[in-house]
């Protein structure tokens, strides 16, 4: 069976529909699977929320949804242009959608992994970017492999038999075989990603053949960024989409 791996969709319905139609192209899925992050930063929150509850799929909360929806007060720790598109999003939603990402869990184990936004050791708020880190949040969950997102840039960790942490190339062309080794995967961002290359990411999973790929898609930026200047979000946010920083 096949599982599409999305996460930080940031209510951007551009990108969502984009990664959606490519999915259609390539593959039968099963379920979606995503990683947190459906709502904050982008000018459509409920119109996303309501196209992925279109879809089977399953989700964990990220912390902009804990946020935007009043399950958690992080105005204080968010930087000033997430605060101020987190607030534009607490009013856009719905009691329909608020109700939706108040339910969502911090964490999903299915099957053989562990889905969380942040880390497992911190499910809302840890970036898991660098060996040292993933190091330590291979103690923190109990299935072979964990997916995570929240940084917005493709990663592979791998956990060596000698216990070293290594971390491994993901990118489009390289097809990711899960092994005997644990492993924190991170599909790279939907609506907003942040490894120079401005086209949404996500992942596809065979459970068959055991192989991840990672898929970037082109969008609509151009119409997202005026629907987002409409809504007088900030500049900042505005101008990083075409640039995937
Ligand atoms: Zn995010």
């Amino acid at each position: 069976m096949k599982y599409a791996l999305l996460t930080d969709i940031h209510s951007n319905l551009e990108a969502l529909t984009a990664v959606l139609e490519d999915i259609e192209r390539r593959a039968v899925i099963e379920e979606l699977w995503v990683l947190g992050d459906i709502v904050g930063y982008g000018p459509d929150p409920g119109e996303c929320i309501r196209l992925l509850r279109s879809r089977k799929h399953i989700a964990v909360a990220g912390n902009h949804d804990a946020s935007c929806c009043g399950r958690i007060n992080a105005m204080y720790v968010m930087n000033p242009e997430a605060a101020t598109a987190c607030r534009w999003t607490s009013k856009a939603l719905s009691p329909e959608d608020i109700e939706y990402l108040n339910g969502l869990p911090d964490v999903i184990e299915r099957d053989d992994f562990t889905l969380v936004h942040g880390s497992p050791r911190d499910p809302l708020w840890e970036y898991v970017t660098s060996r040292s880190i993933a190091q330590i949040n291979f103690d923190y969950f109990r299935t072979k492999y964990c997916l995570a997102g929240h940084s917005h840039v493709p990663m592979v960790f791998k956990l060596e038999e000698d216990g070293r942490c290594i971390s491994l190339p993901f990118s489009e062309s390289v097809g990711l075989v899960l092994g005997k080794d644990m492993m924190i995967i991170n599909p790279g961002g939907v609506g907003q990603p942040r490894d120079g290359d401005p086209r949404a990411s996500y992942a596809i999973y065979d459970s068959e053949a055991k192989v991840m790929r990672l898929h970037r898609v082109a969008y609509d930026i151009k119409l997202t960024q005026q629907k987002m200047i409409k809504q007088n979000l900030p500049l900042r946010l505005i101008s990083r989409l075409e640039k995937g920083l």
